[in-house]
Protein backbone atom coordinates (compact mmCIF):
# COMPACT_ATOMS: atom_id res chain seq x y z
CA UNK A 1 0.00 0.00 0.00
CA UNK A 2 1.48 3.61 -0.92
CA UNK A 3 -0.05 6.89 -0.72
CA UNK A 4 -0.44 8.54 -4.37
CA UNK A 5 0.15 12.10 -2.86
CA UNK A 6 3.13 11.60 -1.17
CA UNK A 7 5.09 8.40 -2.50
CA UNK A 8 4.98 6.92 1.28
CA UNK A 9 4.92 2.87 1.55
CA UNK A 10 2.32 2.02 4.06
CA UNK A 11 2.11 -1.71 5.83
CA UNK A 12 -0.76 -3.53 5.37
CA UNK A 13 -3.91 -2.71 7.49
CA UNK A 14 -3.69 1.17 6.53
CA UNK A 15 -6.13 2.33 3.90
CA UNK A 16 -5.33 6.02 4.39
CA UNK A 17 -1.85 8.33 4.28
CA UNK A 18 -1.71 9.75 7.67
CA UNK A 19 -0.12 12.63 6.37
CA UNK A 20 -2.31 13.32 3.46
CA UNK A 21 -5.85 11.89 3.77
CA UNK A 22 -6.19 9.88 1.17
CA UNK A 23 -6.91 6.41 0.38
CA UNK A 24 -3.94 4.31 -0.09
CA UNK A 25 -3.22 2.58 -3.25
CA UNK A 26 -1.94 -1.27 -3.70
CA UNK A 27 1.02 -1.49 -4.44
CA UNK A 28 4.44 -0.18 -4.83
CA UNK A 29 4.88 3.43 -5.06
CA UNK A 30 5.08 5.38 -8.20
CA UNK A 31 8.66 5.87 -9.88
CA UNK A 32 7.68 9.25 -11.32
CA UNK A 33 8.58 11.18 -7.98
CA UNK A 34 12.22 9.85 -7.94
CA UNK A 35 13.05 9.28 -11.66
CA UNK A 36 12.58 13.57 -12.53
CA UNK A 37 16.23 12.77 -10.67
CA UNK A 38 17.25 10.28 -13.93
CA UNK A 39 16.94 13.21 -16.62
CA UNK A 40 19.15 15.58 -17.13
CA UNK A 41 17.19 18.52 -15.60
CA UNK A 42 19.70 21.20 -14.37
CA UNK A 43 19.53 21.24 -10.20
CA UNK A 44 19.94 24.65 -8.32
CA UNK A 45 20.93 25.39 -4.59
CA UNK A 46 17.63 26.90 -2.79
CA UNK A 47 18.63 26.36 0.76
CA UNK A 48 22.04 26.48 2.46
CA UNK A 49 22.29 26.03 6.31
CA UNK A 50 24.95 24.80 8.76
CA UNK A 51 22.07 24.06 11.00
CA UNK A 52 20.90 20.61 11.16
CA UNK A 53 17.65 22.01 12.69
CA UNK A 54 17.34 23.99 9.82
CA UNK A 55 17.98 21.37 7.32
CA UNK A 56 15.38 19.51 8.61
CA UNK A 57 12.81 21.88 8.36
CA UNK A 58 13.37 22.95 5.18
CA UNK A 59 13.90 18.91 4.15
CA UNK A 60 10.31 18.59 5.78
CA UNK A 61 8.89 21.72 3.92
CA UNK A 62 9.75 19.61 0.49
CA UNK A 63 8.73 16.21 1.57
CA UNK A 64 5.18 17.35 2.29
CA UNK A 65 5.03 19.00 -0.88
CA UNK A 66 6.33 16.06 -2.97
CA UNK A 67 9.22 18.05 -4.09
CA UNK A 68 12.75 15.87 -4.96
CA UNK A 69 15.62 17.17 -3.03
CA UNK A 70 18.97 16.34 -3.12
CA UNK A 71 21.22 17.04 0.13
CA UNK A 72 25.00 17.81 -0.02
CA UNK A 73 27.42 18.31 2.59
CA UNK A 74 30.06 20.67 1.94
CA UNK A 75 32.61 19.77 4.64
CA UNK A 76 33.23 15.90 5.89
CA UNK A 77 32.62 14.21 9.12
CA UNK A 78 36.58 14.03 9.23
CA UNK A 79 37.40 17.49 8.78
CA UNK A 80 34.30 18.61 11.49
CA UNK A 81 36.07 15.77 14.04
CA UNK A 82 39.42 17.50 12.81
CA UNK A 83 38.38 21.22 13.43
CA UNK A 84 35.13 21.46 16.05
CA UNK A 85 34.68 25.11 14.98
CA UNK A 86 34.35 24.13 11.63
CA UNK A 87 30.36 23.55 11.07
CA UNK A 88 29.15 21.32 8.42
CA UNK A 89 27.28 23.42 5.27
CA UNK A 90 24.33 21.84 4.38
CA UNK A 91 23.06 22.23 0.70
CA UNK A 92 19.25 21.25 -0.76
CA UNK A 93 19.09 21.21 -4.09
CA UNK A 94 16.34 20.73 -6.79
CA UNK A 95 15.64 20.72 -10.47
CA UNK A 96 15.46 24.10 -12.10
CA UNK A 97 11.53 23.45 -12.95
CA UNK A 98 11.48 23.24 -8.91
CA UNK A 99 12.98 26.48 -8.01
CA UNK A 100 10.41 28.70 -7.16
CA UNK A 101 7.54 26.44 -5.55
CA UNK A 102 10.35 24.96 -3.35
CA UNK A 103 11.88 29.10 -2.10
CA UNK A 104 8.41 29.64 -1.48
CA UNK A 105 8.11 26.85 1.16
CA UNK A 106 11.54 26.84 2.75
CA UNK A 107 11.32 29.96 5.03
CA UNK A 108 14.33 30.46 7.05
CA UNK A 109 13.90 29.28 11.00
CA UNK A 110 13.67 32.63 13.53
CA UNK A 111 17.20 33.99 14.78
CA UNK A 112 18.03 32.43 18.18
CA UNK A 113 17.30 35.15 21.02
ZN1 LIG B 1 0.60 10.89 1.82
Amino acid sequence: MYCPECQIEFRDGFTECSDCKVPLLPGKPQPSAVSEFDTNLDLVVVFETDDPIALAFAKGALEDAGIPFFVFNEISTLVNDIDPMLHKWFRIQVACDREAAARGLITPPPEPG
